[in-house]
């Protein structure tokens, strides 16, 4: 659109313009005829969805719950064993069942399967402003002012601003009712899947999916012919545009802890004598980051692989969002010189996430506290393995003249060496896991996402957070996949007052019916059994 000086704007342009500007994304959407069956099936379903959902959202789901879980899984079934899915639970000893679904569909020779959770975080009712396993429906964000407002009839309109209310409306059981919308729109259209579609529901997630590997392992013959994974779970982009991610960020941590006197001192009687742990500890932090926030342990960015073309490329057409963060934030300055936050995100990051030593503030004493410690948090990116960069750290520490221990050091040991440090690895941490955008088993998902999204549409090659899934279906399974984020970004997920936006949860419905309905691989691959 040319952008004329207000002048030359007669008004027949202004209202052509504003014709477009208010139906350009709506013509989009009407020219897929998936999305338009999608978006039939909820101008007129639309309050029975949300009956659906709040049936769902009612069961609690806590891993650790087993019995509630269990009703989740066993609704699960329910709900796409009547929508054409041969429904199983996949079983293993100590795990919540992970509920798996497939259909397959005549001649199809691509396989798509979708990861879910069904799972979700421990939620204190205290925090809450309503009971987070009674769904409540709002007229819009509570953060706006919203009013909670009854569940809309049969044949009522419903907003696109509503919200529901309850634990798990965003994470993760919206993309559980995207799916089951889209495939009733689809079957009202009478619109086939082009591809065969499995479901993945895991069932704890949030506790980190400890035996998701061991259950794909034990149960290989179902996923061998997964061409590609679609993993929904998280939210859009910040400004609410569609996005698609292609992997997540690897995770690990170090907790230091450094030795003063063998107890608390009184800081009048040996202050500027006895040496103070906090100081000692600070000054070690300080070694580790320069004033721009980069991290100077030796080696640290060395084994990062570098971004592709095609990746960069992309990079610059996502939206700069970095003066609202700032904003929102209050940050008076950000890391790394200037670099955009999504620039960020494609290297190794070093944090303080917690210090102690002594106590504050009126619990604030005239003492030389024992011992400081510090938990310091890992981001790692493709290419860094996560024991090799804690070996790093350690080496670092090292160099500074520093003793490492891996217990409680005797006292012997603490008057042998004057700077005596205790490490402690984090024994769990995985590396990042990532696609690369131009896969080819990737590319015409987002070509044909783009298609009815238009420019809007967001990638990014990475997402901030961690996610094991990924690293086991990338890494272990061999596969690839990416993150088909369906719900709102302000959706308070793993906080009190978890909701999610109706409008999303139809843009799932939207996404999810696009995914089923891609167009035929133009090479038909090898015919799976
Ligand atoms: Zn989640």
């Amino acid at each position: 659109m040319d952008l004329l000086p207000p002048e030359k704007l007669t008004t027949m342009k202004l209202k052509s313009i504003l014709f477009l500007m208010i139906l350009g994304p709506l013509m989009t959407l009407a020219q897929h005829k998936s999305v338009q069956a999608g978006r039939a099936w909820i101008a007129k379903e639309g309050p029975n969805i949300i009956g659906e959902f709040n049936r769902l959202l009612s069961i609690p789901n806590h891993a650790s719950d087993s019995m509630n879980i269990r009703k989740n899984a066993g609704l699960l079934v329910e709900i796409f064993n009547k929508r054409g899915f041969s429904m199983q639970l996949l079983e293993y000893p100590g795990s919540p069942p992970v509920v798996y679904g497939e259909r397959i569909v005549p001649g199809a020779t691509r396989t798509l399967c979708f990861y879910v959770h069904y799972d979700g975080q421990p939620a204190d009712p205290s925090g809450w402003t309503n009971n987070p396993f009674k769904p409540v429906l709002y007229d819009k964000a509570m953060f706006l002012g919203g009013k909670q407002i009854p569940l809309p009839k049969p044949g009522d309109p419903v907003s696109e601003e509503w919200r529901i209310y309850a634990r798990s409306a965003s994470d993760d059981k919206a993309p559980i009712i995207s799916l089951m919308a889209a495939m009733d729109g689809l079957k009202n259209a009478g619109i086939d899947y082009t591809s065969n579609i499995k479901l993945f529901f895991d069932g704890e997630e949030e506790s980190s999916s400890p035996h998701v590997s061991a259950i794909l392992k034990k149960y290989k013959h179902l996923f061998e012919d997964v061409t590609a994974w679609m993993l929904v779970d998280g939210p859009v982009f910040q400004t609410g545009a569609p996005t698609l991610k292609f992997g997540g960020r690897g995770v690990t941590s170090m907790e230091l802890t450094v030795f003063g006197p063998i107890r608390p001192l009184h800081s009048g009687h040996y202050g500027n004598y006895a040496p103070v742990p906090g100081q000692m500890l600070a000054s070690l932090l300080h070694s580790m980051k320069d004033e721009q926030g980069n991290v100077l342990i030796e080696g640290f960015y060395d084994s990062v692989e570098p971004v592709s073309a095609f990746e960069l490329e992309q990079l610059k057409r996502v939206p700069s969002i970095e003066e609202t963060v700032k904003k929102d934030l209050a940050l008076g300055w950000t890391e790394g010189s200037g670099q955009t936050l999504f620039q960020r995100l494609l290297l190794p990051s070093l944090t303080i996430q917690g210090l102690s030593s002594g106590n504050v503030g009126s619990l604030a004493r005239n003492v030389i506290p024992a011992t400081a410690t510090a938990n310091l948090g890992l981001r790692l990116v493709k290419g860094n393995d996560p024991e090799k960069m804690l070996d790093l750290l350690e080496a670092h520490i090292k160099k500074q003249g520093w003793h490492i221990v891996y217990g409680e050091p005797d006292r012997e040991t603490r008057m042998k060496y004057p700077k005596v440090i205790r490490v402690d690895r984090d024994p769990d941490g995985f590396p990042a896991a990532k696609v690369p955008m131009d896969h080819p088993a990737i590319l015409p998902i987002i070509e044909e996402v783009r298609s009815f999204t238009g420019d809007r549409l967001v990638l990014l090659p990475s997402e901030g957070g961690s996610n094991n899934i990924f690293s086991v279906i990338f890494d272990e399974l061999k596969k690839p996949g990416i993150s088909v984020n369906i719900v709102n970004h302000d959706n308070n997920q793993h906080a009190e007052d978890e909701n999610v936006r109706i409008g999303n949860l139809w843009y799932g419905v939207d996404l999810m019916s696009v995914l089923f309905t891609l167009p035929k691989p133009a090479i038909s691959g090898k015919r799976k059994r």
